[in-house]
């Protein structure tokens, strides 16, 4: 959390707060989350205009005339938006990077962990951690899809995770995907049949379509994430899968049990999913 549904969610709300905007000032509140660039990069974006705001993967990707600023949002990233009075509020926890609009508008960066999280401050032609990534989860074709998957001997979940293979999938949608393809997350990449990826593929399409139509996720009491506006995602009472171990198959009825693969829990279901 965020994947690629809750960081479309954020970004399309950020191309609606700041796109066009004239930037006022960026202010940069700790220093070790820049992980490319220069503070005086930040600095000197002031008097800039922002043309839009876009997502790629996981990140959120700040369009300037000679510059792109990337926030990357890791496991815990959220980006909120002030405006008016409510700027006059304090700054949530964690936060690392302010960017004031000279309309009064604010986007603030939070972030409580460090794991693929950062900002980084590139040239407008430069890629960054862009440049690691394999295509977007849901827009990468069938055939792309089946080949980049292939390349891997891993357990499908581990591969479905590796962003530099596809890039906007995590711990909530591989779990959802791999539940409605009825794959068993642990089966190794080279025990699925192609008709099964070509069918996982399909599916990958239509839960992260779902899942940006409801506006993302939110998982209850964890507060990890919400729009910039402060809505929560609707996807969270779609999950079969995802965290709902212990509780009964909505397909069976059989427990749903939990394992872990690449440190990341997984829930599955023993008479589904083979
Ligand atoms: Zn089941």
């Amino acid at each position: 959390m965020p994947e690629l549904p809750e960081a479309q969610t954020i970004a399309s709300a950020l191309d609606k707060a700041i796109g066009g905007k004239t930037v006022q000032g960026i202010r940069l509140l700790r220093r070790d989350f820049l992980k490319t660039g220069a503070p005086r990069d930040l600095t000197a974006l002031a008097g800039q205009r922002i043309q839009r705001v876009f997502r790629r993967g996981k990140s959120v990707v700040i369009v300037f005339a000679a510059r792109r600023v990337v926030l990357q949002l890791g496991m815990s990233g959220r980006v909120y938006v002030a405006a008016g009075a409510a700027t006059a509020e304090p700054l949530p926890p964690h936060t690392h990077i302010v960017i004031a609009c000279t309309d009064g508008a604010e986007a603030r960066y939070a972030n409580a962990r460090r794991i693929a999280s950062g900002v980084h401050v590139l040239a407008a032609d430069e890629l960054g951690p862009l440049a690691r990534m394999g295509p977007d989860a849901n827009t990468i074709g069938r055939a792309e899809f089946i080949a980049r998957i292939r390349a891997r001997r891993t357990p499908i979940k581990a591969a479905l995770l590796n962003q530099s293979i596809l890039a906007g999938v995590g711990n909530i949608y591989a779990d959802e995907s791999l539940f409605r393809a009825g794959i068993r997350p642990t089966r190794a990449v080279t025990a699925v049949s192609d008709a099964d990826l070509a069918r996982l593929h399909g599916i990958i399409g239509r839960v992260l379509a779902e899942a940006i139509a409801a506006g993302g996720s939110t998982i209850k009491g964890s507060g990890k994430y919400a729009d910039p506006h402060g809505e929560v995602g609707g996807f969270t009472t779609a999950h079969r899968a995802y965290g709902r171990y212990g509780q009964p198959c909505q397909k069976c009825h059989a427990k749903l049990r939990r394992t872990e693969i690449g440190g990341r829990t997984t829930t599955y279901c023993p008479h589904c999913q083979k």
